[in-house]
């Protein structure tokens, strides 16, 4: 029996999870391809689990083995929309599986957004992780091109991070955390060197509700409590709970460790630490206002809310400004448009059901989705997995109704890229890089040490020694 050629767009968890579901099974020979536009597989578990969680960062090892797999193939570097147009690939293969991630960000809405020392958590996470999309190539006259971050961070005291999820947690962390407690981690060497040379001494968590309702996990939030010379600045107020809000931490097992954790650290005397977080609840941001730069940030404008009889918030009044250098809004990720796949602009997300695509409402007769672009930026590492097995399972359902068979083979698709001068990179590249890193690392006593430029990238996956 022919086997049917999948090509998966994204080699994040998604799309490895969809390649894993895909050869699981034993009835319906398959052939996938999983291609990224980057040159290294895993998606945001390398380029956006926190650095120093290398434990969650890990999982790739897990996702490596599926790649890994003879009926599997890696595409790097190859980006769809780019290299291929969306209509050449489906020509080329039997089915499609979008799994391009959701890498953009939500606005907070608020003048001033656009100043400098303005930016979006997924820009700063993508530069301490080392993406390469985010750290320029040395310019044609020789001179090392630096992402506009690297600058920021250098002369930052007080930040604000507007945003009560893991990823404010994330940034807050490598903000104040000392350059020996990232040392141990794989960031690559210029992102170290640049946070070596950072002075912030102040950041603030703006959650425009109050501590009864965080969407920490807990284990997370319990690590603020741990850092070295940081003290945790709390406002008692805050923890003044009604009615509405008991009922809540009730109903509600994370809320409740979560409110727990800080109520505990509202006991604690400061310890005249030279670092402090500052969670400020029932706060949202009004406006950025400038410095004596005016084109960049200097303070936060802020309003104290509340709930009102609907459980919608509203304003309870302005309250200080935050003098800052640096804002950083965490508000959500969210999915863009990929030409020539439908995208439903208001939630940011593939049209969808169970996974299969559907154009103007019916079903497209072999596209699939999967991951954060088919159901939004929610969820751990692991739901990604049951997300995929849906997804599959309406692929092979379509193909045991004779929707969807075997028309192409893999080759079709080499054979393609070759004639655009394309060549992708693959596992025993990716193999290549990984001992590059490794050896890196090991050069300075770490485990590994991220390569965040794409030229050096290739020259590794290109270094047979
Ligand atoms: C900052 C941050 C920290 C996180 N920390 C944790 C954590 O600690 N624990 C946890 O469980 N979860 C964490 N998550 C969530 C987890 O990373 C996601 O659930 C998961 O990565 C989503 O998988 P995905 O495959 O849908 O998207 P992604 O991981 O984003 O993968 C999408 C892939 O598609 C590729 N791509 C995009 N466009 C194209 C194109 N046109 N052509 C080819 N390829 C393309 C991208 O390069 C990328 O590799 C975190 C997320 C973020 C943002």
């Amino acid at each position: 029996m022919k086997p049917l050629v999948v090509a998966v767009v994204g080699a994040g968890p998604s799309g490895i999870y969809a390649a894993e579901a895909l050869i699981q099974q034993s009835e319906i020979p398959i052939n996938v391809a999983v291609i990224d536009k980057l040159p290294v597989p895993f998606g945001l578990v390398r380029y956006g689990v926190a650095p120093d969680h290398p434990s969650i960062r890990s999982i790739r090892n897990t996702l490596e083995r599926t790649l890994e797999r003879e009926d599997v193939r890696f595409f790097g570097n190859v980006a769809i929309g780019r290299d291929l147009s969306v209509e050449e690939l489906r020509g080329a293969t039997d089915a499609v599986i979008y799994a391009y991630g959701a890498a953009s960000d939500r606005h907070l809405g608020v003048t001033g957004e656009e100043l400098t020392g303005s930016i979006a958590a997924p820009d700063l996470v993508a530069w301490y992780c080392g993406n390469p999309d985010v750290h320029p190539e040395t310019s044609i006259h020789d001179q090392q091109q630096h992402n506009p971050v690297e600058e920021l961070i250098t002369r930052t005291r007080e930040a604000v991070v507007v945003g009560a999820g893991n990823v404010a947690l994330d940034v807050v962390r490598v903000l104040i955390k000392n350059n020996d407690e990232l040392d141990d981690t794989d960031m690559a060497d210029e992102v170290l060197a640049v946070l070596a040379d950072k002075s912030v001494t102040d950041v603030h968590l703006l959650a425009r509700r109050g501590p009864a309702y965080t969407a920490f996990t807990t284990k997370e939030l319990r690590e603020l409590g741990k850092l070295t010379d940081v003290d945790l600045v709390l406002e008692p107020a805050d923890f003044e709970l009604n009615e509405v809000d008991r009922a809540v931490v009730a109903a509600d097992k994370v809320a409740a460790r979560n409110l727990a954790a800080m109520e505990d650290w509202l006991q604690r005397e400061p310890s005249g630490a030279s670092r402090r977080i500052h969670l400020h609840f029932w706060t949202r941001p009004t406006k950025i206002n400038s410095s004596d730069d005016p084109a960049a940030v200097g303070a936060v404008e802020i309003e104290r809310t509340r709930l009102n009889g609907e459980g919608r918030l509203e304003s309870a009044g302005d309250l200080p400004a935050i003098e800052a250098q640096l804002v950083v809004r965490s508000v959500g990720y969210r999915g863009t448009a990929l030409d020539g796949v439908p995208y439903d602009e208001g939630t940011g997300r593939v049209p969808h059901a169970a996974g299969h695509v559907l154009r103007d409402g019916t079903f497209s007769p072999d596209e699939y989705v999967t991951g954060w672009i088919k159901r939004g930026p929610t969820g751990v590492i692991g739901t990604n997995k049951s997300d995929a097995v849906e997804t599959v399972q309406a692929l092979l359902h379509d193909v045991a109704d004779e929707a969807l068979s075997a028309g192409h083979s893999i080759d079709e698709l080499t054979d393609l890229l070759a004639a655009r001068g394309v060549t992708p990179l693959g596992m025993a590249d990716w193999h290549r890089i990984d001992a590059a890193e490794v050896s890196r690392g090991q050069g300075h006593g770490r485990d590994r040490t991220t390569i965040a430029h794409r030229s050096e990238l290739l020259a590794a996956a290109a270094d047979d020694q």
